[in-house]
């Protein structure tokens, strides 16, 4: 047993260095990744459970580059909230998503969109004005806007700042939703003080489908429609499961079901064509 807990010592540190060299290399390869134009966004249909029409579309970031190929966000987006470079992508994906959305007409087609930003991104100076005056600028109401937000803005740290940012928001006409619900330890008297419209089951339940996991969801619908909320259920890839959500009255489903992330939403008009880029 001695030797055996020395060998995993060795493999254990090994793995954390080639870990922290990989770590290494994408951050600096990230400073340089919006400026040299290898983000870009796509868009992820929500469609209402029952009619099974889009009713929004959010966006979400892609990251290739061209030594190391294609970066999942799971991977760079909380790198880039350690060095720093979150506000600079999220503005990015912001003015990125706006710009085509209004291309497409999506606000015009009764569709809203749907972005997801950090608690950095959140508190950040001027978060709010620039999200209303990309708005503006164009020509998107505020009402046609959802900002996703996850669990950990309830923690204690920031939390009268964010209260603050999301009552702006709010006060504009811009919906919160509560991201990844159920997957962090937001306590459910926090969400109640919160200006929140939605929450957002975490895929992990959908997939799951166990007793416990359906108890989860159940729960979820139950407090959100006490609180007079919606609800979302993402990551909904067979038929079985949106007949189970839709039964346990979610109101909103996402997943690859009903359409994958894409540079061009299938029902709203094609964009032009943007040389270099894919999803
Ligand atoms: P999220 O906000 O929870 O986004 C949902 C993730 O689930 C997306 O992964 C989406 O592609 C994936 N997904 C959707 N439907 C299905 C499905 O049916 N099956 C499966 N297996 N997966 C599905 P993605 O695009 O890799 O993004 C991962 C995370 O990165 C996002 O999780 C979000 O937390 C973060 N992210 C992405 N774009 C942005 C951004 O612009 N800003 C910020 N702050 N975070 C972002
Ligand atoms: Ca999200
Ligand atoms: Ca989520
Ligand atoms: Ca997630």
């Amino acid at each position: 047993a001695k030797g055996r807990g020395r060998g995993a010592t060795v493999v254990f540190s090994e793995a954390f260095a080639a870990r922290q060299e990989r770590q290494a290399i994408l951050v600096q390869a990230l400073k340089g990744a919006v400026s040299n134009g290898e983000l870009s966004v796509v868009f992820q249909p929500i469609v209402d459970a029952v009619r099974r029409e889009p009713e929004c579309y959010e966006v979400l970031l892609r990251w290739n580059n061209p030594v190391l190929g294609r970066i999942s966000p799971e991977e760079f987006i909380p790198m880039a909230e350690e060095a720093g470079l979150i506000v600079e992508l999220g503005a990015f994906a912001m003015e990125a998503a706006l710009r085509r959305f209004a291309q497409w007409g999506g606000q015009g087609a009764g569709c809203r969109i749907a972005l997801n930003a950090s608690i950095r991104q959140l508190i950040a100076p001027g978060y709010v004005e620039t999200l209303r005056a990309a708005a503006a600028r164009h020509g998107i109401p505020p009402s046609a806007i959802v900002v996703e937000v996850t669990e950990t803005i309830f923690a204690d740290t920031y939390l009268d700042l964010t209260h603050r940012v999301l009552r702006q928001l709010q006060d504009l006409g811009i919906d919160i939703h509560i991201d990844d619900f159920g997957t962090g330890f937001s306590s459910l008297s926090r969400l109640h003080e919160m200006p929140v419209q939605a929450i957002k089951i975490d895929q992990s339940f959908v997939r799951r489908m166990d007793p416990q996991a359906v108890a989860i969801i159940e729960g979820s619908v139950s407090i959100a429609e006490k609180f007079g909320i919606a609800t979302v259920a993402e990551g909904v890839e067979t038929e079985a499961q949106a007949d189970l959500l839709r039964a346990m009255r979610v109101t909103y489903l996402q997943g690859y079901l009903f359409g994958r992330p894409e540079i061009v939403p299938g029902k709203l008009a094609a964009p032009p064509s943007e040389p270099g880029r894919s999803a």
